[in-house]
């Protein structure tokens, strides 16, 4: 046992290694990556649960790596976010999707609103209000096309100067949705301090709800809530008919998910778009 004891320990060691090393070619990677123009943006649509219409679609980065293939965006924004390399990708990210969903407006498609999300780093840099602003006026997007997406562990850090930041959003007219709602342990009172426009159930309570009780207990309760608190709700993740069933009776509103769609190339989410005008 003392023997194994000790492999493991080299094993353990060795995992490190690769980690790190990982780790480290994943950040050497992102340095380039805007240079190189190795980013793409896909787009999910959201739809409607009662009409079937789409009403707008989230932005979801994508990198590929001549090398490598794509990496996921789970992998590499942990990574961009430690080494700061998170703030021009994100601006990046903004500007990008913006323009896309101008691109779509003039293109005549049925109006959509375009979510992106917002990394904690990202939300908490100086100029982050400053640089919402300078893409809006650039691409001269209506500012209530775009909606932020911020998970709940941002809002709780620092709630003064937070609250200050979602006030300014608000009043340029940008949405707020809360992402993977009901995964962080924070107290809802910040639905009420705060001006957000939208929740969006996380995957993982949305992924059982056929089977678990609990977890459709949850979902039920967080619909009603939006529904009195008079705050859109989106599911996500929504894969099956029998979950679209669930959603449906309890009367959430949106809904995103592989059952309809997985996030798409621009082009492609244009024609799908069209197909559900
Ligand atoms: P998220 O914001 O919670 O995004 C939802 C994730 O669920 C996306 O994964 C999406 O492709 C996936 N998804 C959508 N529908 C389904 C479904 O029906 N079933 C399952 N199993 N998955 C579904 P993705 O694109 O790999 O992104 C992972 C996470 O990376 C995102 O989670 C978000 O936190 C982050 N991320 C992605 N793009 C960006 C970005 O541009 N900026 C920042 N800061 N973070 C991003
Ligand atoms: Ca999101
Ligand atoms: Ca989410
Ligand atoms: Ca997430």
């Amino acid at each position: 046992a003392k023997e194994n004891g000790r492999d493991d320990f080299r094993f353990f060691l060795t995992d490190m290694n690769l980690r790190a090393r990982e780790q480290q070619s994943i950040e050497d990677g992102l340095r380039h990556a805007l240079e190189q123009h190795e980013f793409v943006l896909h787009y999910q649509p959201k739809l409607n649960l009662e009409t079937g219409a789409i009403t707008g679609a989230e932005a979801l980065i994508r990198w590929w790596r001549p090398d490598r293939g794509f990496v996921s965006p789970a992998q590499f924004i942990p990574i961009a976010e430690d080494s700061g390399l998170i703030v021009p990708i994100s601006q990046w990210v903004l500007r990008e999707a913006c323009r896309q969903a101008r691109a779509w407006r003039d293109a005549d498609l049925p109006p959509l609103s375009m979510a992106v999300n917002i990394s904690p780093l990202e939300f908490r840099n100086k100029g982050f209000l400053e640089g919402i602003r300078a893409v809006l006026h650039e691409t001269q997007l209506e500012p209530h096309y775009l909606e932020l997406e911020i998970t709940e562990g941002v809002l709780m850090q620092n709630i003064e100067s937070t609250g200050s930041v979602l006030r300014a959003l608000h009043d340029m007219g940008v949405r707020l949705a809360i992402d993977d709602f009901g995964t962080g342990y924070s107290s809802l009172s910040y639905l009420r301090r705060f001006p957000v426009d939208a929740l969006k159930i996380d995957q993982s309570f949305v992924r059982d709800i056929s089977t678990d009780a609990g977890d459709a207990a949850i979902v039920s309760a967080i619909i009603s809530m939006g529904r009195s608190l008079k705050l859109r709700v989106i599911a996500e993740g929504v894969e099956t008919a029998e979950q679209l069933a669930f959603l449906r009776a309890q009367g959430c509103e949106e809904m995103q998910g592989y059952y309809y769609s997985k996030p798409l190339p621009a082009d492609q989410f244009e024609v799908f778009a069209r197909s559900k005008a």
